[in-house]
């Protein structure tokens, strides 16, 4: 796109684009509906009004309640129907209401008047309409001397507020330049790796999609008969506790309580480790060593599920020495060995009967 055709219309109507995919972000995450049944008043307190939402303080988006009087929040609470957080939110969760009234809120456009860089950098309260010109002209600078990629948009954490915004507007101007560190690093190589390695979704407990460990916790759940079976738990490099207090960190407490075992294997000792059943200390760079060690006890003592391991794991497929990969039929048994469609490999397995 040149500058020519970048106007400020089609910029505003970009940001319509970003604008309307960060709500879409934001209504799986929850919205702000008003209850039907607001919390009865007494006889000298407020009339308030229950507005069931979600936290955006981090990426948990833990559901929450928000309580208004008079159009101003005056408590948030955590939701008790919340599967996993029970009605808990973390300290950072329950002071959202300052982070909203916070007097040092940026509620307006504001444009340096100071030297970039300057130690005592000084700002001047500028109209949308103005920062959006302004907005548009250089970004339309960039693109006309450097190209569309030169358009980069960086953005923190998937619980910033203005995550889809920024990740989603150099996109609409057709640059895929964007920068997410948190996601970059974290969370998208475990979710390509678990892709990998076995087939599935991601499967971190650092999640809060990843609530099987914790299924059957909920009153609304033990309700429709899910019942809570996790008695091992292995934390290995994790600290769900502090790292997702008011998910994880409360369906551990919920776990310990119900006599779930815990062996957690860190070099730190974490506040999970304090409660650990066994806590191991590995030395840092010897996890591969353990979990080998663990392989060769689970299989020489066949401590393995059996039929799981049959027929939802690879653990029945040869393995070609040469490669490391298991093999395919068609690699021993030629082209016609392959009985599936083209993208379903058939892997060769041991034969129970021959060994
Ligand atoms: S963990 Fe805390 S900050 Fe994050 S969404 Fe939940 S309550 Fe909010």
């Amino acid at each position: 796109m040149s500058q020519a055709t970048l106007t400020r219309r089609t910029f505003v109507q970009s940001a319509a684009v970003a604008g309307a995919a960060m709500f879409m972000g934001s209504a799986l995450g929850g919205c702000l509906g008003q209850s039907d049944k607001p919390t009865p008043a007494g006889p000298s307190t407020p009339v308030l009004d229950m507005y069931p939402s979600v936290c955006h303080g981090c990426i948990q988006a833990c559901p929450c309640k928000v309580y208004v009087s008079d159009g101003v929040a005056i408590k948030i609470e955590g939701h008790p129907d919340a599967p996993t957080s029970l009605g808990s939110l973390c300290l950072k969760g329950s002071n959202q209401i300052h982070t909203c009234y916070s007097p040092r809120r940026v509620l307006y456009p504001l444009k340096r008047t100071s030297e970039r860089g300057a130690a005592n950098a000084t700002w001047e309260r500028v109209s949308w309409d103005e920062a959006i010109e302004l907005a548009a002209t250089k970004i339309a600078e960039a693109i006309e001397k450097y190209g569309t990629y030169s358009f980069f948009a960086s953005v923190g954490g998937g619980g910033a507020y203005s995550f889809m915004q920024a990740m989603t507007m150099p996109m609409a101007l057709g640059s895929p330049t964007v920068f997410e560190p948190g996601c970059a690093q974290c969370y998208l190589p475990r979710f390509t790796e678990a892709a990998y390695m076995y087939g599935g979704a991601d499967q971190s407990i650092a999640d809060a999609a990843v609530l099987e460990c914790f299924k059957g916790l909920a009153p609304l759940e033990e309700a429709k008969g899910v019942t809570q079976d996790t008695k091992v738990l292995v934390l290995w490099a994790a600290q769900p506790s502090v790292s997702q207090t008011s998910q994880s960190g409360r369906g551990m407490a919920e776990l310990r309580a119900r006599g779930c075992k815990t062996i957690v294997v860190d070099p730190n000792f974490s506040p999970d480790a304090t409660k650990a059943t066994i806590h191991l200390p590995v030395r840092p760079g010897s996890d591969a060593a353990l979990v080998l060690s663990w392989y060769r006890v689970i299989l020489d003592e066949k401590l393995y599920d059996e039929e799981f391991t049959k027929y939802f794991t690879n653990m029945p497929f040869l393995i070609n020495p040469d490669t490391k990969l298991p093999w395919l039929a068609t690699e021993v048994f030629g082209d016609d060995a392959q009985t599936t469609p083209a993208d379903t490999p058939v892997y060769v397995c041991v034969d129970e009967n021959t060994g």
